[in-house]
């Protein structure tokens, strides 16, 4: 049976930091817990230390529950999700919609046959709880008003709600030693990190996306360069990542990641609804296409129509002679 009075945040961190879209996640728990009168949680699960905490003290949390692992497993993460939500039975977890995230959370969702509730752009929480999600890759919009005696958990729209400061003046810090456990599947032996992937896109406040339109040696050399003049991520979409010229760690979209930089460029990006959904949280979307009946036009700020191999160079020069002005 969940307990109506907690709230818990899972808070992924890389290295030792909170990424953006953790912050976005308890900021949103923080405002929840304020104006429904419940207790917020921030989980830490794996790597953590003061500064961590001290993020979390500055979002707004009371109360942090730290669960030390060495290592990244999805068995341990998992688990540890599943014996903190039976131990607090908090009415909701609620968590950014990013890689390490993902595997755990529906894992634990799995050993506790609750399905996770994902991409939500609104949570309320009135006599029920109240979410808006999207389905159909962003198409189309659902409302749905939850009402399960089991812990909801849900995964918000990366972007979807800002992060806020509210520092408090004291966080209480509860270290669970819990149970490892004694069958792995899978043990992680080395980790490599994919040398094209400069930057981490959830966290990229810029990204610059190379779509089929520009996605030979060329074009993709031009992206670059303009990704590299406005200090930017290479982002992509999926035809440019499964051709191999862009690692798969930068596709955008449904099946890649879901971004909210304050200022996405599509290069050649035709705007099909499985990338599109992944771009709906960035402040800023300016297109470069040179179809103007292209969808991405429907979703940008700003359209370029042309050929990216004639504008990109323009863009680059005068980027270059803002800079140096
Ligand atoms: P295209 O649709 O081929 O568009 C290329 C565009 O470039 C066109 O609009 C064209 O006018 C323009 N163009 C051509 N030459 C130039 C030029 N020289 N200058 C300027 N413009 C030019 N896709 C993703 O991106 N991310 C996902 O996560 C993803 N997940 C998917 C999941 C599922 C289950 C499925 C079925 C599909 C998924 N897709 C995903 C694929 C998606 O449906 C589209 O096929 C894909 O996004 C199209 O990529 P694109 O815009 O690069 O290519």
């Amino acid at each position: 049976m969940k307990n109506s009075n907690t709230l818990m945040v899972y808070v992924e961190c890389d290295e030792f930091a909170p990424i953006n879209v953790s912050l976005e996640a308890l900021s949103k728990g923080v405002e929840l817990a304020k104006t429904n009168n419940l207790d917020v949680i921030a989980v830490l699960i794996g790597k953590f230390d003061e500064s961590t905490e001290k993020i979390c003290k500055d979002y707004g949390v009371h109360k942090i529950v730290e669960v030390a692992i060495d290592q990244y497993n999805i068995q341990s993460y998992g688990d540890a999700i599943v014996e903190l939500i039976n131990k607090y039975s908090p009415k909701l977890l609620i968590s950014p919609t990013a890689s390490i995230a993902k595997d755990i959370i529906s894992y634990a969702g799995a050993k506790l046959s609750i399905s996770c509730i994902a991409g939500v752009s609104k949570l309320e929480i009135q006599d029920k709880i109240h979410y808006t999600t999207s389905v159909y890759g962003g198409a189309v919009l659902q409302d749905i008003c939850y009402d399960s005696d089991k812990t909801d958990l849900v995964f918000l729209a990366n972007g979807a709600f800002k992060k806020e400061l509210s520092p408090v003046d004291s966080v209480e810090i509860i270290k669970e030693d819990l149970p490892k456990p004694s069958n792995l599947y899978t043990i992680i032996k080395e980790s490599v990190t994919e040398i094209a992937e400069t930057v981490n896109l959830e966290e990229a406040e810029v990204i610059i996306s190379c779509g089929r339109g520009m996605g030979t040696p060329e074009g993709l050399a031009l992206v670059e360069e303009l990704a590299k003049v406005l200090g930017g991520a290479i982002g992509a979409t999926r035809p440019v990542t499964e051709s191999g010229l862009v690692a798969r760690t930068q596709q955008v979209g449904q099946s890649g990641k879901i971004v909210s930089p304050k200022l996405y460029i599509g290069c050649g990006v035709s705007g099909a609804t499985q990338h599109v959904s992944g771009i709906l949280g960035s402040d800023y979307i300016v297109a470069i296409n040179k179809d103007e009946d292209a969808p991405i036009f429907e979703v940008s700020d700003v359209g370029i129509v042309g050929n990216g191999m004639d504008v990109l160079p323009i863009f680059i020069e005068e980027i270059k002679k803002v800079k140096n002005s």
